[in-house]
């Protein structure tokens, strides 16, 4: 196979599909093909399915320390490779190198803090009402999970995924994103060659409907985690329903930044920049919703018009039906009289880069209000004060993330008692997780489960209760 290629990777072997058909990627920063990538099918995600199960249970033998060590090692190789896997996402996405590799970073360091949760996989002891007898809480694995995910931040999205399934002892299906299917690969080859054994963690390529469809299906697959679109989501979920399979659904965001009238106005700025466009808008916590306190909002979207015009090319977003959409919703907001400050338009012939987009006077049932569009666009709404403001972000079927700045602590935690919001912050931006921090949103941006942390444990284990009876007369 020719590093052109992103076959699938079965029992550790890279395989094409059964059928041998192939799909091309393009490059987002300049339109040009990039490689191409097993179009895989049914047959495949069964052929990765079997493999998984044979390979889980002496994967499951191995202690919870040993799985930790050789989650350790694959992030280690993931470090000493780091430029070659930046480089790879930079092809893949058209994001700056600088970004991709703070990416990679976050990727490594979520192996580092899965390594360490082998020896402080901690149960609970308790008591019961019966003598003699004591319960304690043990992790087991769940056994076979399917990994599906986006393509946003498509390093990390694998380490949030595959890392915790390996500590926890189950072999995997990762269904990597059609726009990203190179890095998913590479890294499933990575924890090969840092001494993962083949069949643990397995790769199918292809698209949702016809490569991950049959995985979500499949009764042999006790856990389906999916990290995408609430519409995917619904389908999905719709799938394993059926079947009662565990599911956990990490979904998307109208995420919002309010700005109060007593913020620091050149720090919000700031922060609405990065929130708003970096990773060009394509990030399930961006902020597209940014909402001002009425007394600021001139003074606020002076400074944040003249900071958008000399921003830097946020990069190109995924696709060219990516960027025909986000145009389109913002000349349809326009249509409806919406008034767009800045962007709206296609910079360039090549590739798929949108304008960082502003748009005022959206009504708040327009689609811009409510939808995710999941690129470089976000809208500005005036509030009279912080209850308008609570009202408003709490207008949507979303409810991932949310921002205040405001130096007022009392301001600050009365918005975070009254947002339906997985994740507050205080005076940055709508982004920025890190390894040991629980993730996850509530209402339509996820089932409820949290993704990295130790939450993310609960994820990719079961709890077993083992009652000790003891007799005292045979002690
Ligand atoms: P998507 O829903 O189009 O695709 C996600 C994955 O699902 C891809 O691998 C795709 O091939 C697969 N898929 C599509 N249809 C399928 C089907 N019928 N059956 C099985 N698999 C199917 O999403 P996307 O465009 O890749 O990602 C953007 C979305 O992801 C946004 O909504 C964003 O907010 C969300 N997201 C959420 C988080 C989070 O942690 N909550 C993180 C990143 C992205």
């Amino acid at each position: 196979m020719s590093s052109a290629e992103a076959p699938n990777l079965v029992a550790g072997e890279d395989r094409p599909a059964a059928d041998g058909r192939w799909l091309e990627k393009t490059r987002p920063a300049d339109g040009a093909v990039l490689c191409r990538f097993a179009r895989s099918g049914a047959a495949d995600a069964d052929a990765a399915v079997t493999a998984a199960r044979a390979a889980q249970p002496d994967w499951a033998a191995r202690t919870p320390v040993e799985r930790g060590d050789m989650v350790r090692a694959i992030a280690e190789l993931l470090r000493e490779r780091r430029e070659e896997a930046s480089e790879l996402v930079v092809a893949e996405t058209g994001k700056p190198l600088a970004l991709a590799r703070g990416e990679t970073a976050a990727a490594i360091e979520m192996g580092f803090f899965m390594a360490g949760e082998g020896r402080r996989s901690y149960g609970r002891t308790t008591t019961a009402s019966m003598p003699h007898r004591t319960v304690l809480t043990v992790r087991r694995p769940v056994g076979l999970a399917a990994l599906l995910i986006s393509f946003n931040t498509p390093l990390p999205n694998v380490a949030w995924k595959a890392f915790p399934s390996i500590l926890c002892g189950n072999a995997a299906v990762l269904k990597p994103s059609e726009h990203t299917p190179l890095s998913g690969w590479w890294l499933a080859r990575l924890c090969l060659e840092a001494g993962l054994p083949p069949g643990v963690l397995n790769v199918v390529q292809g698209l949702g409907p016809e490569a991950g469809t049959p995985l979500v299906e499949d009764p042999r697959v006790d856990l389906v985690s999916f990290t995408g679109s609430a519409g995917t989501g619904r389908v999905i979920a719709g799938a394993t329903a059926r079947r009662l399979a565990k599911t956990c659904l990490e979904l998307g965001g109208k995420n919002a930044l309010v700005v109060c009238d007593d913020a620091d106005l050149a720090r919000a700025v700031e922060w609405t920049l990065a929130s708003a466009f970096s990773n060009a808008g394509q990030r399930c916590a961006s902020a597209s919703r940014i909402v001002v306190f009425d007394a600021v909002y001139d003074a606020f979207v002076g400074r944040l018009l003249d900071a958008v015009d000399s921003l830097d090319p946020p990069g190109p977003v995924i696709a060219e039906e990516s960027m025909e959409r986000i145009l389109a919703a913002v000349a349809r907001a326009r249509e409806g009289g919406a008034t767009v400050l800045r962007g709206g338009e296609r910079v360039g012939e090549r590739g798929w880069h949108v304008a960082p987009t502003l748009v005022e006077g959206v009504s708040l049932d327009a689609p811009l209000s409510c939808e995710e569009l999941f690129g470089p666009v976000a809208t500005l709404y005036r509030v009279a004060d912080l209850a308008e403001a609570v009202a408003l972000v709490n207008d949507s079927p979303y409810g991932l993330t949310a921002a205040i700045h405001t130096p007022s602590v009392h301001r600050a935690l009365r918005f975070a008692e009254q947002v339906a919001a997985g994740v507050v912050v205080v005076n940055a931006g709508t982004h920025g997780s890190e390894p040991h921090m629980g993730f996850g949103g509530v209402k339509q941006s996820g089932t409820g489960w949290k993704e990295a942390g130790v939450e993310a444990l609960d994820v990719y284990s079961e709890t077993q209760y083992v009652n000790l009876v003891v007799d005292p007369g045979l002690a």
